[in-house]
């Protein structure tokens, strides 16, 4: 044997391969906008309210990479903020309604559309995490791979 040629099995690097490019960003981002899992948009995204599952039901797609964080109650404020805002406005000036009136009205509406809103941004925050392979999204599975000692 000579020395320019590396014994068999020693030192060969061994790369982990992402197998995936690009995945699509608008299917991914609608599927959680539906708050199902974005890859296979038929397992629920989240458990409870707002909790996003550690992994897909159905196609065991790993979600606990995603970190929405705060993003979903700052895409909630901004949208429920320009949309009310306005027509808290046009209502005054058209209606003239009792204080009252208005204040209900208005509450309930901001506090029921950013119910709604809320589960949706998140889910759709992921999805584009995802799509994006941003987190921890794009590395291999973790079940079955050898755990390498962290750097
Ligand atoms: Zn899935």
């Amino acid at each position: 044997m000579t020395d320019t040629q590396p014994a068999i099995g020693a030192d060969i690097a061994v790369e982990t391969v992402d197998a995936g490019g690009e995945r699509p960003l608008k299917p991914a981002l609608l599927k959680g906008w539906r708050r199902r899992c974005p890859s296979c948009g038929t397992g629920p995204l989240l458990k409870g309210y707002l909790k996003v599952r550690d992994t897909c039901t159905v196609c065991g797609e790993e979600l606990y990479h995603q970190r929405a964080d705060d993003g979903p109650a700052y895409l909630t404020i901004i949208v429920v903020g320009h949309l009310l805002a306005p027509m808290i406005h046009i209502a005054y000036v058209q209606f003239r309604p009792e204080p009252m009136t208005l204040a209900t009205v208005f509450t309930v509406g901001a506090v029921a559309l950013s119910l709604y809103l809320l589960p949706r941004f998140k889910g759709a925050m992921v999805g584009i995490q995802w799509a994006k392979r941003m987190h921890g999204f794009g590395a291999p599975p973790r079940s079955g791979q050898p755990v390498e000692a962290a750097q």
